[in-house]
């Protein structure tokens, strides 16, 4: 059995993201995967024909794979650090796959709210400086 990797990339101050890109790029069960679509969503058929329903269930599939697949990874915790960072200035509907065992809405949620507290923290401090 794998087990997790100890860094305490939740701290603001935590591992750079090149650090954590290295970690993830070297120890991460997608990489090098013979699936490597199955962190990714579905697309739609391209010879039509599938109704909006079976394409969501078909995605809701994929969700729930790339979760499992996700779950025993060795770097979770610092793939999703690395992907909410990542993403943190970016378009939300730039969110792509499954990161860190997350899908893109539960990122979306999570950046929202690191958003927020960097929002509150900058508000704070120059409060403070005035
Ligand atoms: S947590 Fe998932 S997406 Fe991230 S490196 Fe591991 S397998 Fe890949």
């Amino acid at each position: 059995m794998r087990t997790m990797l100890s860094l305490p990339c939740q701290k603001p101050n935590g591992p750079a993201i090149t650090d954590l890109s290295s970690l993830v790029s070297k120890f991460g069960t997608c990489v090098g995967a013979l699936n490597p679509d199955a962190w990714f969503p579905p697309e739609p058929n391209p010879s039509g024909g599938e109704s909006p329903e079976a394409l969501a269930i078909r995605r809701a599939d994929y969700e729930n794979t790339a979760r499992q697949l996700c779950g025993p990874c060795p770097v979770r915790t610092q793939c999703l650090e690395l992907a909410l960072r990542e993403e943190h200035d970016l378009p939300q509907t730039w969110f792509h796959g499954i990161r860190g065992g997350k899908a893109p809405w539960q990122r979306r949620s999570m950046v929202r709210r690191r958003r927020q507290a960097a929002a509150r923290q900058i508000t704070e401090t120059s409060e403070a400086v005035a």
